[in-house]
């Protein structure tokens, strides 16, 4: 069979790739249909790994993917042959300090598919055939979009966000930077109860798509940043700021829009940022981390599969594997691209 495998930085190939294996007891085969192509497989892509981490030796990229189920193992309940499914490309240790205190995602001990942070790497799921244990598949009604289930681990990245801020049934949210997680935060906060949710970018592209994820108002920060000044009044107007674009301006601008007393979630992964501190601590702010998802994985499958979130805006193509460097290209390129996806043979 074959993978899509990064070699370097700008050499992507479709290379021939060890057939997975029979299912052995407790686990399935999959055929791959649909993987999207996130941030980390970009940074693969171009740069060839990002911060310290390189890639050292050939690595299937990918950790967003849906497929079929082919083949079952011995002793596999609630899961039958032709069933949609996502995989989830998350296997904490379940025995470090992390996991046994309830933050699996904090594992010291992390797979994750798709990563170059330990040698040899883990591999990808961009693959046309998979074995993996039950428990890393969720299975979608028989009418799922297999486009839309790929969607699953991005949507849990954003409900596991939504989460870090504690009810927002009611709240006013601000949404900053409007790329797939943006867009997902966006589609989360709705589900979650928020009332008013104001989404910002510094292009009109994603911002259209905002709207039609559920963003009531969007601003342009680029052509239109007046229209943050009425959010500054009273020390802020946002019970709830989300920073999902990892530029520091947008920070500083949630910073200045964000309540007393309210709350800002950091998802974007950016460089140093200041931080005025003397801001931060006369409004009483919180400031909370989030990063990557646990139970959350299982919700996100839940919610795409009865269709309560509507996903198809996201989707700007989907490209077949052998032309997997055009889709990588078309998703780097962000004033057209929202989420690329790559078909393998399952889909
Ligand atoms: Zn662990």
């Amino acid at each position: 069979m074959k993978a899509v495998v990064i070699h370097g930085a700008r050499d992507l190939r479709v290379d021939p790739f060890e057939d997975a294996l029979p299912p052995g007891p407790g686990e399935a085969k999959v055929a791959v249909a649909n993987g999207g192509i996130c941030g980390s497989d970009l940074h693969y892509y171009l740069h060839g790994g990002f911060g310290a981490i390189r890639v050292q030796q050939p690595m299937a990229l990918g950790h967003e993917v849906s497929g079929v189920v082919t083949a079952l193992g011995a002793g596999v309940e609630g899961l039958r042959v032709g069933d949609k499914v996502a995989v989830n490309p998350s296997r904490p240790c379940g025995a470090c300090a992390y996991c046994l205190r309830g933050q699996p995602n904090q594992c010291l001990d992390m797979r994750f598919n798709g990563s170059a942070m330990r040698m040899p790497h883990e591999q990808g799921l961009f693959r046309e055939t998979l074995t993996v244990p039950v428990q890393l598949l969720e299975r979608f009604d028989p009418g799922a979009d297999l486009a839309h289930a790929a969607m699953t681990e991005p949507l849990a990245v954003c409900l596991h966000a939504v989460r870090q801020a504690g009810s927002l049934v009611g709240q006013t949210v601000f949404v900053a930077g409007c790329g797939p997680i943006g867009c997902l935060t966006v589609a989360a906060a709705r589900l979650a109860g928020a009332t008013r949710i104001v989404a910002a970018d510094i292009s009109d592209t994603p911002l259209a798509i905002a709207r039609a994820m559920g963003a009531d108002e969007t601003i342009n920060l680029a052509t239109g940043s007046d229209a943050m000044e009425p959010l500054k009044r009273d020390k802020g107007q946002v019970d709830v700021g989300f920073e999902c674009s990892g530029a520091a301006p947008a920070l500083r601008g949630l910073l200045d829009i964000t309540r007393a007393g309210g709350r800002i979630v950091l998802v974007g992964m950016g460089g140093d940022a200041p931080l005025p501190l003397q801001l931060t601590v006369a409004k009483e702010l919180t400031l909370k981390g989030t990063f990557r998802f646990h139970e959350e994985f299982a919700t996100a499958a839940r919610v795409i599969s009865d269709g309560r979130i509507d996903l198809s805006p996201l989707l700007t193509g989907v490209y077949e594997m052998e032309q997997a460097v055009a889709a990588f290209d078309l998703a780097a390129d962000k004033s057209r691209a929202m989420k690329v996806q790559i078909r393998f043979s399952g889909g």
